[in-house]
Order: structure tokens, then sequence, then C-alpha cells
């Protein structure tokens, strides 16, 4: 048991600690609650912040900072209303408390003097018999109808009359004159007084057998002497009007005790019956100790209340005491509703900043991805394109774009550029690469025609330019190769040397240029009749010829000889210097066998010598050197023997 009035006294379960120890959970509890929604819970919010540390920090993080402020706003708010709460029902309990002690005391006051004004009333009339009184005291009763009963007595406390209210129906009362209240304090303390009285409660005995208080006021003759009373008793249940009317506070209960302790009335929750003498329990001398209008805290740590409550004691004129008490868990009830609308508050903020963190870090997060697909998308070799802000980014976003976007169109125009020098480059290169193809087509052209060139100079060098056969420096070097061949084979090789008879005689007669032309007819001649593949017909100088004959013997040359001299005869060249008549010419031929040692120049001077034999053996004929001596080859019409046998007639010389 307390006597308090602040909170922490009346409501000791009610304290700061434990607030902000329900907030730091109710904090953590939303922290987890939204670990939980991301990490496991609705597949959206899951798809929004998933990814990436800096979502789900800043969305947990934000949302736990914008609703904190709320949350804590809420609990200061509650506990502010915890507080006005408990006030506003000590004060209400105290208002209350004298509000219904007043109209105790206006009900008890009325009805006093309603006793009293009827006492004066009779006093002053005189007329004491009994029909004068039953009649005024019905007129009375029907006034005041909160009395169970009216009645008048006598000196000795005898009853003259009486009047009932108890059924509803006013009637007198006859019959009573044997009853006596002389042992009343109702009569009594008038009697001895001379004053109006207002008793404790008791028990009725001759109306019946109610709790009443009993009003009475006594009444005099002319004389002034004290000639009885007038005495009502009144209707407890009449309290209960007033409790209804005036202890407004929701659940509270209303108790009414006299000065000896007795209930005079007891609302019915309280649970306690009229005339009980409740003046040793526990709940009342509380109230009583606590003091008048202070407002005490009651524990249910008795058998007298099951429940906690908060009480207020209030003493009427009459010396009563009233005691007004609302039960604790009303307000608890209250208190609660009010952590819980706190709680609604803090939890409606906690999503509101999550719906407003998720907002802004989608933003965020889309500012991001909106440059990674600028980036992305970034092409250098198209023209415009360049890096954009998105409409919808940060300010602070702002600056990071556009240095990208002047870094871009600088690396644009030096990637222009480099593209640009690379084209340049590529082209010069294939238009030299061009030109070195041309050059060096024309290079293969210049090469081919001096091939070609080198090739006619090459036969020019070995041809003689007027008789279109080989001449004397091809000889040379044909010669040679024929000689190493032999050599290197062991066959044969001859020389056969010609010279036209008598030529100056022809170049003075017929002149120069049927001298050129004659000796083309013979050049001509002599070739066709050397043919064979290792032959060869040259120039040997003026008008003297020479004829290689490979792999060819001496008998073989003879006839090949022979038949040169034949071909010029038959050209029948007319020549008038001749003994002739036609031109003709000496041969001197000489070969090398196989197995001879000889060398070519020395073959050339045999037959240089059988040719000067033939000249002076006559010209017109074939010279060879025959066992040490020259002899004139006659040729007898024998064919060449393919065998190298070759039986020849010698002619001697003459
Ligand atoms: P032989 O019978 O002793 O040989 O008397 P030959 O007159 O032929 O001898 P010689 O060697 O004295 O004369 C050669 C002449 O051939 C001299 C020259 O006028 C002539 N001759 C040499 N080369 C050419 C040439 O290319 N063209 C012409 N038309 N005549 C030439
Ligand atoms: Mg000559
Ligand atoms: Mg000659």
């Amino acid at each position: 048991m307390n006597s308090a009035s602040t909170v922490a006294e009346l409501l000791p379960w009610h304290s700061w600690a434990n607030t902000i120890a329900y907030a730091l959970l109710g904090t953590l509890l939303l922290f987890a609650f939204g670990h939980f929604v991301l990490a496991a819970g609705n597949e959206t919010l899951n798809r929004m912040v998933r990814g990436g540390t800096l979502r789900r920090s800043l969305v947990v993080g934000l949302s736990i900072v914008g609703s904190l402020p709320v949350f804590a706003l809420g609990i200061i708010l509650a506990e502010r209303s915890a507080q006005s709460r408990v006030e506003r029902t000590a004060y209400r309990l105290q208002e209350s408390a004298e509000a219904v002690s007043y109209a105790i005391d206006q009900f008890i006051d009325k009805h006093l003097s309603g006793i009293t004004s009827a006492a004066s009333a009779i006093s002053a009339a005189n007329s004491f018999d009994e029909a004068q009184m039953t009649h005024s005291l019905l007129l009375y009763h029907k006034v005041y109808s909160d009395f169970l009963t009216m009645l008048n007595a006598d000196a000795n406390g005898d009853i003259v009359t009486a009047t009932s209210n108890m059924t509803g129906f006013l009637a007198a009362v006859p019959d009573l004159q044997a009853h006596n209240v002389g042992d009343r304090e109702y009569f009594k303390e008038p009697m001895a007084t001379g004053s109006s009285f207002v008793s404790q409660v008791f028990q009725g005995r001759n109306l019946g057998s109610d709790p009443i208080v009993g009003i009475s006021a006594p009444l005099r003759n002319d004389d002034g002497a004290l000639v009885g009373i007038i005495e009502g008793s009144l209707d407890l249940r009449a309290f209960e009007r007033i409790d209804n009317e005036r202890a407004g506070l929701h659940g509270a209960v209303v108790l009414l005790t006299d000065q000896n302790g007795r209930v005079i009335y007891s609302s019915e929750s309280a649970g306690f019956a009229p005339l009980e003498n409740i003046s040793g329990n526990p709940l009342l001398t509380t109230g009583s100790t606590a003091g008048h209008g202070t407002v005490y805290r009651f524990d249910a740590d008795s058998n007298h209340d099951p429940a906690d409550f908060l009480g207020v004691a209030s003493q009427t004129h009459n010396g009563w005491t009233l005691y007004l008490r609302v039960p604790l868990d009303v307000i608890t009830a209250q208190l609660l509703a009010d952590y819980r609308s706190a709680a609604l508050l803090g939890f409606i903020a906690w999503l509101v900043s999550l719906v407003l963190a998720l907002a802004i870090v989608r933003r965020v997060t889309q500012s991001i991805a909106d440059m990674n697909a600028a980036i992305a998308s970034f092409d250098l070799d198209t023209h415009d394109e360049v890096i954009r802000t998105p409409a919808n980014t940060f300010a602070e976003f702002r600056p990071l774009f556009r240095q990208i976007r002047e870094r871009s169109k600088k690396l644009k125009t030096s990637y222009r550029r480099l593209s640009g020098s690379i084209a340049a480059g590529d082209e010069l290169r294939s238009k030299l690469t061009r030109a070195i193809v041309q050059k060096e087509a024309e290079v293969a052209d210049r090469t081919a025609d001096l091939e070609e060139a080198n090739e006619r100079l090459r036969d020019l060098s070995k041809v003689d330019a007027l008789t279109g056969i080989a001449n004397r420096r091809e000889f040379d070097a044909y010669q040679k190769r024929i000689w190493r061949l032999g050599k290197r084979e062991s066959s044969a090789a001859a020389i056969v040397l010609l010279d036209i008879d008598y030529f100056k005689i022809f170049n003075d007669k017929l002149g120069h240029q049927a001298g050129d032309q004659c000796l083309t007819q013979v050049a001509q001649a002599i070739s066709t009749c050397a043919a064979r593949p290792l032959d060869l017909v040259a120039r040997y100088g003026g008008e003297e010829f020479v004829a290689v004959l490979g792999n060819t013997t001496m008998n073989n040359a003879l006839v090949v000889a022979s038949r040169m001299r034949n071909a010029v005869v038959e050209l029948e060249v007319s020549h008038p210097g001749s003994n002739h008549d036609v031109v003709t010419v000496s041969v001197g031929v000489a070969a090398a066998e196989p197995t001879s040692a000889a060398t070519a120049e020395e073959v050339l001077q045999n037959a240089d010598e059988a040719l000067y034999y033939a000249k002076a053996a006559g010209r017109n004929c074939v010279v060879y050197r025959h066992e040490g001596e020259f002899e004139t080859f006659v040729d007898d019409g024998i064919k060449l023997d393919e065998t190298n046998v070759l039986s020849i007639l010698v002619a001697k010389r003459g």
C-alpha cells in the first residue's frame, strides 16, 4: 500500500528503463525482420535489393535510421500519455470523490431540511392529534420519496403515526401505537439537543428490517417544550443514483461508510453489503491513513481484493467516508493500447522509410546501371554517339558522367585521328605496293627485253653477218667443245677447211657486191652438206669456210668435204676468171682419231696445210694427209659407211 501521486510510484512496473528496453527490443525485431524480408521474404523486395552490399546496407540502414526517431517519438509520446493518463485518473478520482461527497451532502441536507421544515410546520400548527399528523406526514413523504418510511413519535417515543413507501405505494401505516422508538438515536438526540439529527446506518425494525439512515427533528408546542419527533428513514438504494451520476470513471467502485465503519452504500462490484462493519478492513484504513483526497495505490496482496487499484477517500459533512477506487488494469489496458499505437506508428514509419530507402537506392543503382550501359554501348567507330547523362540521375553523379563524356570525346577524337593515320598509311602502303608491282613488272619486261636482246646479241656474236652461218668465234668455241666431247667419249672429230678459188679476180671482175652474194650462196650450199647434229659450218674469214664434224672419221669427213665441193660447183655461179668457168672451192680435210693425242689447233693446222696442197694441186679438189703424204680425194660415188669402215680409192696427187 502506498500513498502516492507520481506515475513511477503509482505504476512501479512502468519505468524508463523498461520503456527503453522495449524500444530496443522493438528495433532489434524490426532489424531482424528487415533482414528476414530482404534475405528470404518477399520475392520482389528480394529482387530489388539483391546483388550488393550497397543496396542491402542502404535499405536496412536507412529504414532503421528512418524509423528509429519515429519509434522513439512514439515511445516518448506513449510515456507521456501514460503519465498524463495516471495523473488524469488520479485527478478524476479526486474530482469524482469530491463531487460524490458533495452530492451526498446535498442529498442528506435536502432531506434534513425537509424534515426540519416539516417539524417546524407541525410545531407551528400546534396540533398533534393522529389524524392531523398523518395528513401532514403523507404530504411530506410525497415530496421526499427517497424516505422508505416516515413517522411521528410523542415525547415518550411512542409512535403516533407512520407512512410507508416501501412497496412504491405511499400509504399510512395504522396501529403502530404499541411500538416505541425511545431507544433510537434519531429519537434521543433531537429530544436531548432540540436540533435536527442525521443518524449512522442501522437496521430498521418496526416497518420492515431494511438498513436505513434516520433523519429526525424535534416537535415543539406553543410553549416551546419538546413534544416528540418527526423522522424519515432514508432508502440507501438512493445512493446508487448518486454513484451512477457522479462516479463517471470507467470501472470505478464507490463505497460509503458511516462514522462507525459500517457500509451505507457499496457499488455492486465492491461486494460489500449495507450495515457490514468493515472498520478493520485494510482497504479502508489505507484510504483513511493516506489522508482524504490523496490518491493511494493498493496491491492485490490481501484477501480483500484480487486486483490492484488506485483509490481516494473523501469525507462528507456528517463524518461519513466515501471511498472511490479504479482498478489498475483499466489504466494498464489503456497504456498497452498506447504502446501498441506507438509500435504500430514505428512500424509504419519503418515501412515508409524502407520504401523510401528502396526508392533512393533504386535511383542510385539505376544511375550506376545507366552509367554501365552507356559505357558498354559506347562504340569508338560510330561518329555522333557519346556517353550521355541519364535524365533522372542524382546531381552527385552528373560530374562523373561529365568526366566520362569528356574523356570519351577525347578518346573518340584521338581514335578518329589514329584511324585516319592508319588508313592513310594503309593507302600509302597499297600505293607503294602497286608501284612496286608495276615497277617489278616493268623490270621483268625490261629484263625479258634485255634477255631477248642479249639472246640476239649472243646469236649475232655467233653468226656471220653476211652469210648467216656461224662466225669464226662460234667456230672456235664449238671446236673446243667437240674436242672435249671426243676425248670424253673417245670419238673421232674432223675439220674441213674450204677456200673459194680465184676469188680476188671474181671480185675484181664482177664487183664486190657480186662477191658478197657469191659468198652467201657458197655458205648456204656447204651448210646443207653438214646437217648432222654434231656438225657446224662457219665462215672462217674472207672467202674461207670451215666445218667441224663431231663423231666423224676421216673417211666420212672426206665424203662430206667432197659433197661440199660438188655442191659449190653445182651452184654454177659464173666465174669469168676461173679455168672452171664457175665458182669452185679448194678443200683441206684433217681428222683426229679417238686414240690420237692431237690438239684442235694441230688438226686445224693439218687441214690448212691440206688446203694449201689443194690450191697447189689445181684447185676445186679435196686434199687430206694419208700416212704422212697429202692426197687428193676422189669421190667415186661411194656412200658414207655407217660402220665407219670405208673403202676409198685414192688418187695420186697430180
Ligand atoms: P686463190 O685461188 O689462190 O685462192 O686466189 P684468190 O684470188 O682467191 O686469193 P686471194 O687470197 O689473193 O684473194 C682473196 C680475195 O677475196 C681478196 C678479196 O678481195 C676477196 N675477198 C675476201 N673477203 C671478201 C668479201 O667479204 N667479199 C668480197 N666480195 N670479196 C672478198
Ligand atoms: Mg683465201
Ligand atoms: Mg681464195
